[in-house]
């Protein structure tokens, strides 16, 4: 069971750790059958087709594993985060182009060596047959897809643009299961070959359909979310409340974020994760957002009572988590939305909060940060500033004269990309456990 709001969890198996548990015993028990299945399945017509078996085979089982990172199931999601999901998925995603590529290239040797032809006219006369041809498609659609998610390329993309192209990935998957049916190595090559990839294969796309399409419609279907209030919080940040059907039967927690559509007013492919500025009461969920781009800037003129699709809760950034009595909570900018969310669920006393802003008017939500501060009996401080000060407050000596008893605390961070990396650095040379430390970033790949 999982722990209540308040709760400290003692004595048991961190959610994280028992999550990780989880995937690896999946992991080793998927790689102990596929190399039973290799070493039982009997050699190729040569020893490089028979190594190119081998690395379809792990292809195979890795394109799976995608899926499952991908899924979004709230198990693994509450316990490891979407964030860390999503750079597993990353590292997961190279090291499967790499099989292919590897697979790939060795069908075309193999074939080449046994009928003593060229490279070229081996890769011509394979494309010619839909098996080998789909296996292609496949691995062209995944290695471009890679070749946008590097950092270089993927920092010049728009977010959309690079999307449109992660979801090729669809098509590709399709074509695999199909190349990978209709050749003889893998599904034909036993009875129990055959069960074991169709089970594979239904679980894991069955967990990506699950979490990634029915649960999303069932619950706006259920929920029918719909906007209540919009309330501008500055010149450029605003809070949309958004209420809706039973929400007392949505499982969401203080911390955790939201993907939000609002048909009609945005794009339907206008999809942006935000999370919940509030601890969720039962009968509305709150937003808080910064104007970054076209879609954050245009959540101001979101007529009140139209719809919204809501994805979600995800995130891992939750009291599920807390190890010690005592909380460290770090925000920065408009990383303040999930810390002032947790304020509502943490225990009475010993918390401490520590606001970064440029300056005090940047403060986004600071009266309502203040009041839950002193209604916890906390402690808050504002911390005004820019990068590149003589004294950055979160430097390794800083954080410890506003917080000596740090390395007693459960530290929870959100802010900027650059910020967080800071003080999750100053927390590792202040041998903070890793277990006591808990981020989000606010950014998904
Ligand atoms: C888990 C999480 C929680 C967040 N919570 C908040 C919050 O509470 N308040 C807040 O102001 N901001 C939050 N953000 C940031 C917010 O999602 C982006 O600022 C917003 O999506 C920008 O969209 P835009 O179209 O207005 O701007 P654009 O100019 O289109 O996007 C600016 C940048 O935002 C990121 N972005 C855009 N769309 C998405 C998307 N669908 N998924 C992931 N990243 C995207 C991309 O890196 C993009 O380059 C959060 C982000 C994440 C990942």
């Amino acid at each position: 069971m999982e722990a209540t709001n308040t709760q400290v969890r003692t004595g048991t198996i961190p959610p994280v750790v028992a999550a990780r548990y989880a995937l690896w015993t999946f992991v080793i028990v998927n790689l102990v059958i596929v190399e039973a299945l290799f070493f039982t399945a009997g050699t190729g017509k040569n020893g490089v087709l028979t190594v190119a078996k081998f690395f379809g085979m792990h292809a195979a089982l890795l394109l799976l594993c995608q899926l499952l990172l991908v899924a979004r199931l709230p198990w693994l999601d509450r316990r490891i985060g979407m964030d860390r999901l999503t750079v597993w998925h990353r590292w997961v995603g190279f090291t499967l182009m790499w099989t292919l590529l590897t697979h790939a290239f060795l069908v075309v040797l193999g074939y080449a060596t046994l009928d003593d032809a060229s490279m070229t006219k081996t890769f011509f006369a394979l494309a010619g047959v839909p098996a080998s041809l789909f296996g292609m498609l496949a691995a062209a659609i995944v290695v471009v897809v890679a070749a946008v998610s590097a950092r270089q390329v993927r920092r010049r993309l728009r977010y959309e643009t690079w999307h449109g192209v992660h979801l090729l990935l669809y098509v590709a998957l399709g074509l695999a299961f199909v190349h990978q049916l209709q050749e003889p190595t893998t599904f034909k090559t036993s009875a129990f070959a055959t069960t074991y990839w169709w089970a594979l294969w239904l679980f894991a796309f069955g967990a990506l359909v699950t979490g990634r399409i029915v649960m999303p419609l069932w619950r706006n279907a259920y929920h029918r979310f719909e906007v209540a209030e919009v309330v501008r919080e500055s010149d450029n940040v605003v809070s949309v409340r958004v209420t809706g059907r039973n929400l007392d039967k949505l499982p969401a927690r203080a911390g955790q974020f939201c993907i939000w559509r609002f048909p009609g007013h945005n794009h339907w492919w206008l999809a942006n994760p935000f999370s919940l500025s509030a601890a969720p009461d039962g009968r509305s969920l709150r937003l808080t957002a910064k104007a970054v781009g076209n879609a954050s800037a245009g959540l101001r003129n979101v007529p009140v009572g139209s719809r919204a699709f809501v994805e979600g809760p995800y995130g891992a950034f939750t009291a599920l988590h807390r190890t010690r009595p005592g909380a460290l909570l770090i925000a920065g900018g408009v990383g303040i939305t999930p810390v002032r969310a947790l304020l509502e669920e943490e225990p009475a006393g010993d918390i401490v909060v520590l606001y970064r802003v440029r300056s005090e008017d940047d403060a986004v939500l600071i009266d309502e940060v203040r009041t839950l501060v002193a209604a916890r009996g906390g402690r808050l401080h504002l911390l005004t500033g820019r990068t590149g000060e003589t004294s950055p407050p979160f430097e390794p000596d800083n954080l410890l004269a506003l917080v000596p008893d740090l390395a007693e605390r459960d530290v929870y961070v959100c802010g900027p990309p650059a910020m967080t990396s800071t003080v999750l650095s100053s927390l590792r040379r202040l041998k903070v456990p890793q277990q006591q430390v808990h981020a989000e970033r606010f950014g998904l790949a």
